[in-house]
């Protein structure tokens, strides 16, 4: 390893509800071999918090309880040996009263053959405020127009971390077309992407929102940093994205 960098991986599922694939902590770091990785801003899996195969889902007992235990997983797994930055993943009864200090940002995910977020909801609001009021990132994956939604209207100023370079809202072009990747709360992370859009992205908008991210467990940890390195950035720039980066932003969460 060329920096004595703190590596962070800023995009990984990590539980131990949903088996398929194994994805909890252990599984986690047994996939780091000696990639230098030594923390990670980690969310439940998706199949932990909603039916994403049922887009008429109705919330029940059942999965609040699924969802609450997910999260907490994520509450009780960091220690000496690898550091975890839990991210709360909201779903539609916005249960932001379930978030607590260790809680270091925001989850916020949909397909859009999935079940929809109620965006009209008085507890939406509620929940954005409380983003608001603690400065929390929110990784953000919806489709293209409620991103478009929920940045320039819902939550106007909250730091978003578009991953996969906009992949999966849309994709990177149609999202700089609305010259969303220039605004200053704007981040993105590399997990999954192309290495001609994140060489793109460097060029255009610089190396201080963009963020390493693996995906895990769709992405391999150690492979999708290789990714990155062989990117080969000045290092000052590739230290900011493998870690520094993700650094800052989690120490201004409040
Ligand atoms: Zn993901």
């Amino acid at each position: 390893m060329l920096t004595s960098m703190k590596i962070i991986d800023a995009h990984a599922h990590c539980g131990r509800q949903d088996r398929f694939p194994p994805q909890d902590l252990s599984d986690y770091t047994s996939r780091l071999g000696n990639s230098g990785i030594s923390a990670a801003i980690m969310f439940p899996p998706v199949a932990e918090i909603y039916d994403r195969y049922d887009p008429n889902f109705k919330d029940n007992e059942k999965w609040r309880r699924r969802r609450a235990e997910s999260n907490e997983y994520l509450l009780a797994i960091s220690s000496s040996r690898f550091e975890v930055y839990p991210f709360f993943f909201i779903w539609n009864d916005f249960a932001v009263e379930q978030l607590n200090e260790a809680h270091k940002g925001i989850k916020w995910h949909r397909h859009s053959d999935e079940p929809v977020y109620d965006y009209a909801s008085p507890r939406c609001a509620a929940a954005v405020a409380e983003i608001r009021r603690r400065n929390m990132p929110v990784v953000l994956e919806e489709e293209f127009e409620n991103t478009l939604f929920f940045i320039n209207e819902l939550a106007g100023g909250v730091r978003v971390i578009i991953p996969h370079l906009g992949m999966l809202n849309g994709g990177y072009e149609l999202l700089r077309g609305k010259g969303i990747w220039e605004k200053p709360n704007i981040y993105t992370d590399t997990a999954l992407a192309s290495l001609g859009e994140i060489k793109d992205y460097v060029l255009r908008y610089g190396h201080e929102r963009i963020l390493f991210g693996s995906d895990f467990p769709f992405g391999d940890p150690a492979s999708e940093l290789n990714k990155v390195l062989r990117l080969n950035l000045p290092a000052e720039q590739c230290d900011a994205i493998i870690g520094g980066n993700a650094a800052k932003l989690l120490s201004e969460v409040l």
